[in-house]
C-alpha cells in the first residue's frame, strides 16, 4: 500500500469534493481562521465536452466514474451499471443536471421520522442559499447563489403540445413545481447557466480554490478514518503511492457519497460487527445500520416514432452539428447549450395520495441519437420518448465491503422491486405516459409506439418489459441514514452515533429518497452541514 509519508494537521478534514463536500469546504473556509483539507480521489476535469449541457458524455470519459456495477438484482435477473462521479465536483460533474428538489412533504416526512431541523420549512432556506434561479429570487428560489439553474428544453420543441395533451387528460400545468403547486406538468429546470453545465466544482470550488486556508488534494484516496478510542482524529489516505495521515483538530467529515461513505466507515471498524470480523476488520463500534436502508429510483422508457422529422436529430446532421458546436462553444447558445428535455411531470397514480409518486421526463430525442449525413451515414428514425421514475420505492437494498482493501469496489445489492407495490406503481406511471402520448395534440405528432409497442397491454406484459429495460436514475441514498432509531447511523446534526468528531454529510444520510432528483438535495445537505458544523443556522421559512 506504500510507505507512510507525511502527517499534516487541519481544523477539518473532509473526504469527497462532490455535491455536498464541495459546498462544505467552500462555506467553512469563508472564515479565514478555519483551515480545511479536502481530499478527493479524482482530479479536476478538463474535458471540453463535460461542460456541454446537451447529452450524456460520461460514457466517453470512464475515468471520471468509479464504474461500479451492482450485484445481480433478483427481480431483473441481471446487474445494473452504477456510475458515480470520481472528480472534483463528484456526481454533480457527470449527472443529467435535472434540478428537482422533490415535494415539500418529503422533508416533512423526514422530520416526522425524528429528523428535527429537516422539515420543509427548515431546509427551504438552504435550497435558496445556493441557488441562482432563472426565475429570479422569490419565496421559493434563490437569485444570487452559486448554482445557476436555467429552464431546459429547446424553444418550440413540444412543451406546449405535451402540456396540452396532459391538460386534456385532467392533469394541471404547474408554473413552478417548487412553488405553490408541487405537482402536474411543468417546464423542466437544469443546473446549467449561460450554456455551461454547473457542477459544484465550478460553482463552489473554482472561485475559492486559492484561499490560503483551503487545501484541495486531488488523486487522494481515503483509506480509513483514524480513530483514537471512540474519537475521530484524522484520515489516512493514499496520495502518489504514499500513505499519509491528515489530523483533524476539530472534525472529520465524510462526504464520499452513498456507496463510499459507508464503505469508509466500515473500513474504519464502524459497521455491522459480525460482517466486519468476517473480513478481518476489528470492529470499533457495532453500527448495524451502516450500509443498510439503500433506496434508489428505478425508471423505464416509452418511445414513439414521430410522423414528421421533429426530433432533435435535425441538429445532429454533420454540418449543422459543427455550427451548433461552434455556437455553443463561442456564444453559449443554440440547441447544445441547454438540456433538451421537453417537459417535467410529477403525478399521482392514485388520487388519495398526498404527494406525487411518479416523475415523468418527456424527451425530444431518442436515447441513442447519433450524428448523421445523407448517403455517408443514414439518419436514424425520428423518435421521442418519456422516462417514468418510481419516486417513493418501498424496496430497500444494502451494500457491504468486498474486502478490507479500500481499493476494492463495495458490493451493492439494489434489491429493486422486492416489494410488489413498487412494480404496480411504476407500471401505472408508464400507463400515464402512454395516455399523454395518446391525447391530442401530441397524438397527432406520433406515428406509432416503438417501445414497448402496442403488443404490450396487460400488467404481466408490462412487467416483462420492465424486467428487460429497467434503469436507475442514479439517485442512491440512505446508507448512513439520519435519525434516532437503532438502524440510524447519524443524528440530525449529522454526527455519527457513538463516535466523537465524525460527521457524514452527503446523500447517504437521507432517510428516504426525495421525490425528485438528488443533486439539489445533496447540495442542501452540504449547506446545512456547514451551518451545523459552524453552529449557525438560517431562520426557517414562513410558509
Ligand atoms: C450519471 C448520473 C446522472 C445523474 N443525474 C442527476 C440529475 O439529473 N439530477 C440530479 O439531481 N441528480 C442526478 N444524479 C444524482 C446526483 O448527482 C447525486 O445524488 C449527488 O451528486 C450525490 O452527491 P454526494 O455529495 O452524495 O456524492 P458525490 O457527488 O458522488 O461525491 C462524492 C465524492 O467523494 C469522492 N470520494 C468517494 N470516496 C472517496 C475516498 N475514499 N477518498 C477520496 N474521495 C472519495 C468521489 O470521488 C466524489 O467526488 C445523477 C448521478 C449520476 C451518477
Amino acid at each position: 500500500m506504500g510507505e507512510q509519508a507525511s502527517v499534516s494537521e487541519f481544523d477539518y478534514v473532509i473526504v469527497g469534493a462532490g455535491s455536498a463536500g464541495a459546498v462544505i469546504a467552500s462555506r467553512l473556509t469563508e472564515d479565514p481562521n478555519v483551515s480545511v483539507l479536502l481530499l478527493e480521489a479524482g482530479g479536476w476535469s478538463r474535458e471540453m465536452l463535460m461542460k456541454m449541457p446537451l447529452g450524456a458524455h460520461l460514457g466517453r470519459h470512464p475515468h471520471l466514474s468509479w464504474g461500479y456495477v451492482s450485484e445481480e438484482i433478483p427481480f431483473l435477473g441481471r446487474p445494473l451499471p452504477l456510475p458515480r462521479g470520481k472528480a472534483v465536483g463528484g456526481s454533480s460533474l457527470v449527472n443529467a443536471m435535472a434540478y428537482s428538489r422533490g415535494h415539500a412533504k418529503d422533508y416533512d416526512q423526514w422530520r416526522q421520522m425524528g429528523c428535527e431541523g429537516w422539515g420543509y420549512a427548515d431546509v427551504l432556506p438552504y435550497f435558496r442559499r445556493s441557488e441562482r434561479s432563472w426565475r429570479g429570487e422569490d419565496k421559493y428560489h434563490g437569485g444570487a447563489g452559486e448554482m445557476g439553474v436555467s429552464r431546459g428544453g429547446i424553444p418550440g420543441r413540444l412543451y406546449e403540445e405535451t402540456v396540452a395533451a396532459a391538460k386534456a387528460l385532467g392533469y394541471p400545468e404547474s408554473p413552478d413545481l417548487h412553488g405553490e403547486l408541487g405537482e402536474g406538468f411543468s417546464i423542466p429546470e437544469f443546473t446549467h447557466w449561460k450554456g455551461r453545465r454547473v457542477s459544484t466544482a465550478e460553482a463552489f470550488l473554482k472561485p475559492v480554490r486559492r484561499r490560503p486556508n483551503l487545501t484541495i488534494r486531488t488523486g487522494a484516496l481515503a483509506n480509513r478514518v483514524v480513530l483514537e478510542g471512540k474519537r475521530a482524529a484524522g484520515v489516512e489516505y493514499v496520495h502518489e503511492g504514499q500513505v499519509n495521515t491528515a489530523r483533524a483538530r476539530r472534525e472529520v467529515v465524510l462526504s464520499g457519497g452513498t456507496y463510499n461513505s459507508p464503505q469508509l466507515l466500515m473500513l474504519s471498524g464502524i459497521g455491522p460487527a459480525d460482517e466486519l470480523r468476517g473480513l478481518g476488520i476489528e470492529p470499533v463500534l457495532d453500527a448495524p445500520g451502516v450500509g443498510r436502508n439503500l433506496s434508489e429510483h428505478a425508471s423505464f422508457f416509452i418511445a414513439y416514432r414521430t410522423r414528421r422529422p421533429i426530433s432533435l436529430l435535425r441538429h445532429l446532421r454533420w454540418d449543422r452539428l459543427a455550427v451548433n458546436l461552434a455556437n455553443w462553444w463561442f456564444l453559449g447558445g443554440g440547441p447544445f447549450a441547454v438540456q433538451a428535455t421537453t417537459a417535467h411531470a410529477q403525478v399521482r397514480t392514485r388520487p388519495e395520495l398526498e404527494r406525487p409518486d411518479i416523475q415523468i421526463f418527456f424527451n425530444p430525442a431518442r436515447m441513442d441519437a447519433r450524428p448523421w449525413f445523407p448517403v455517408l451515414r443514414p439518419r436514424q428514425e425520428d423518435q421521442i420518448n418519456a422516462l417514468a421514475v418510481l419516486l417513493h420505492p418501498d424496496s430497500r437494498g444494502w451494500m457491504s465491503l468486498r474486502s478490507a482493501d479500500p481499493r476494492d469496489p463495495p458490493r451493492i445489492f439494489l434489491n429493486l422491486f422486492a416489494e410488489r407495490g413498487d412494480v404496480d406503481t411504476i407500471i401505472k406511471g408508464l400507463r400515464i405516459a402512454r395516455q399523454v402520448f395518446g391525447a391530442e395534440p401530441l397524438a397527432g405528432l406520433v406515428a406509432e409506439e416503438v417501445m414497448p409497442g402496442p403488443g404490450v397491454q396487460t400488467d404481466a406484459e408490462f412487467e416483462a418489459y420492465l424486467k428487460k429495460v429497467c434503469l436507475v436514475s442514479h439517485h442512491p441514498v440512505g446508507t448512513c441514514k439520519m435519525g434516532h432509531d437503532p438502524m440510524s447511523v447519524v443524528d440530525p446534526q449529522l454526527r455519527v452515533h457513538g463516535i466523537e468528531g465524525l460527521r457524514v454529510a452527503d446523500a447517504s444520510i437521507m432517510p428516504t429518497v426525495p421525490g425528485g432528483n438528488t443533486n439539489a438535495p445533496s447540495i442542501m445537505v452540504g449547506e446545512k452541514a456547514a451551518d451545523l458544523i459552524r453552529g449557525t443556522s438560517l431562520e426557517p421559512a414562513e410558509l
